[in-house]
């Protein structure tokens, strides 16, 4: 009953849809955006999360669109085994040394202690290289190329749904390669692949660059990222590629003959994107009504709401929306009818807002006997309103597709000029600190040492998220030390 008052308007205020504004409280914020519209929950064991059905369909978009992609560039679909020997971990001395506090493992089985503990996977480069060490015996079994998609294990400390969590989705691409060049090559495409992916699929405008020595991936010659800035102005690592060199290859004996018949390790990538991606969608989006979603990976692009006030008029406005559904369909546009007669229309306004869904289709018996409809952008008020939208299939489908590329085009736009107002170029320390200070991100000439880097943490807690690959016309100075500097980096603080 409450509901029902408070509908019918579009701006009612029902129970479910309020979430904590985010301007009030960007955290809290965001807590609320996953809990109510329904992308996950906790789970019993901390830091562990259920991804509901509606934050799923998020992630097989995801994932949709790069397998797709890495199967277009010769990557295959594979699976390993989630338990690894403790052995294998210790292989690699960076690796072992970077993953260990993060670890869980499995000391007992079927009831008996085992004899040698089992890593639940953090991370497949041992696994696969015992692998590849069995199955790349030439020059000819070169490139091997293969990815995963699985869960993996890492026992963080400090948690947050989707973000970082002890358990979490992802694809792992592994690959193996004659030459160091071809390695390179490999982590340098695949960090291009998620930049596209980010940009052109989820409105993401990420900064692409390379990770400091001390911020790259245990056992990596050198990591690859794409970096992204959140409504909070705080960054998120949103996707790693990287060059593994021959750290695996020698610490597993992965070795193939070349043409000379002579052994030589391999030379290997690897890269992943994970559920977290789905949480740089949220942050980047998402206003204080809650989610907004880009159209391209929106699981639902258009919901079509029939408003009926008298009884005897349902069955035109349901068979009217029903054929602004197919005509959507057939189109290829994802579409949903909510047809649910136990909430009001304005109920169900807040209810598709919340979750993100980028465009909504009024229609009622005025509509009907007008061949016509309403539609609503999720990405503006009222002024986003148009009435009068042709029923007819064609022309309504062109109609809802021209808005859905809109949208998708003017979340990018805001996104980006959100994230370039937000970095800030530094001269010195002193003015990094006072950007940082203000949430900013910094970016400046960097030649400094790894002692120099750890104290920009210890006294800002803003961390080299990356030199980007995109560099400003030098010559730069180094903030810290004043001496000339060959490329500027981007310091921020980050989740
Ligand atoms: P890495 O193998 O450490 O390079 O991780 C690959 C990607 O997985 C990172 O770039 C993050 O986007 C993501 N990631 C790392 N740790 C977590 C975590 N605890 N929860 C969710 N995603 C993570």
């Amino acid at each position: 009953k409450q509901q029902q008052k408070q509908g019918g308007g579009g701006g009612g205020k029902a129970a479910e849809a309020a979430v904590t504004p985010r301007s009030e409280d960007f955290s809290k914020w965001y807590l609320d955006v996953v809990a109510k519209a329904e992308l996950a929950d906790y789970g019993p064991v901390r830091g562990t999360m259920v991804i509901r059905p509606y934050g799923y369909s998020i992630w097989e978009s995801i994932q949709s669109y790069l397998d797709a992609r890495f199967k277009e560039l010769g990557v295959q679909n594979a699976y390993f085994p989630q338990l690894i020997p403790y052995s294998f971990i210790t292989k690699e001395a960076e690796h072992v040394e970077g993953f260990a506090p993060e670890l869980a493992l499995v000391t007992k089985g079927g009831g008996k202690d085992l004899e040698e503990p089992l890593v639940v996977r953090p991370t497949s480069e041992t696994i696969v290289n015992h692998m590849f060490s069995q199955w790349i015996q030439s020059y000819r079994d070169l490139p091997m190329r293969v990815n995963q998609w699985c869960n993996v294990h890492r026992w963080e400390m400090r948690t947050r749904p989707f973000v970082r969590t002890l358990e979490f989705l992802w694809q792992e691409g592994h690959t193996a390669h004659a030459t160091p060049e071809e390695a390179e090559a490999e982590a340098r495409r695949m960090i291009d692949v998620y930049t596209a992916f980010a940009c052109d699929m989820a409105a993401m405008p990420v900064v692409p660059g390379r990770k400091s020595r001390i911020e790259s991936f245990a056992g990596a010659n050198c990591t690859y990222t794409i970096e992204a800035m959140m409504g909070d102005q705080k960054a998120l690592q949103a996707g790693t590629s990287h060059n593994l060199g021959t750290n695996f290859a020698r610490a597993f004996g992965t070795q193939y003959l070349d043409k000379e018949s002579k052994r030589q390790p391999v030379h290997q990538s690897s890269w992943g994107v994970s559920t977290r991606f789905i949480g740089g969608i949220i942050m980047t989006h998402g206003d204080d009504k809650g989610l907004r979603l880009p159209p391209r990976l929106a699981p639902i692009q258009v919901v079509i709401i029939p408003i009926v006030k008298k009884e005897e008029d349902r069955p035109a406005v349901n068979e009217a929306a029903a054929a602004l559904e197919a005509a959507a369909k057939a189109a290829g546009i994802r579409v949903k009818v909510d047809s649910d007669e136990r909430q009001t229309p304005g109920w169900k306004y807040n209810h598709w807002e919340m979750r993100g869904v980028p465009v909504r289709v009024e229609v009622g018996p005025k509509d009907v006997a007008s061949g016509t409809c309403v539609t609503a952008r999720r990405d503006m008020g009222k002024e986003g309103k148009q009435m009068g939208v042709p029923m007819e299939a064609g022309a309504f489908a062109a109609h809802v597709q021209g808005l859905l590329d809109d949208i998708q085009r003017g979340l990018a736009e805001q996104a980006k000029a959100f994230r370039d107002e937000n970095i800030v170029d530094v001269k010195t320390y002193d003015e990094l600190k006072a950007a940082i200070a203000e949430g900013k991100w910094a970016r400046g000439g960097w030649a400094a040492s790894d002692e120099d880097e750890k104290r920009v943490k210890e006294e800002t807690q803003a961390t080299l998220r990356c030199f980007p690959f995109e560099q400003p016309a030098g010559p730069h100075t180094c903030l810290m030390t004043g001496k000339p500097a060959a490329e500027v980096a981007i310091f921020a603080k980050s989740y």
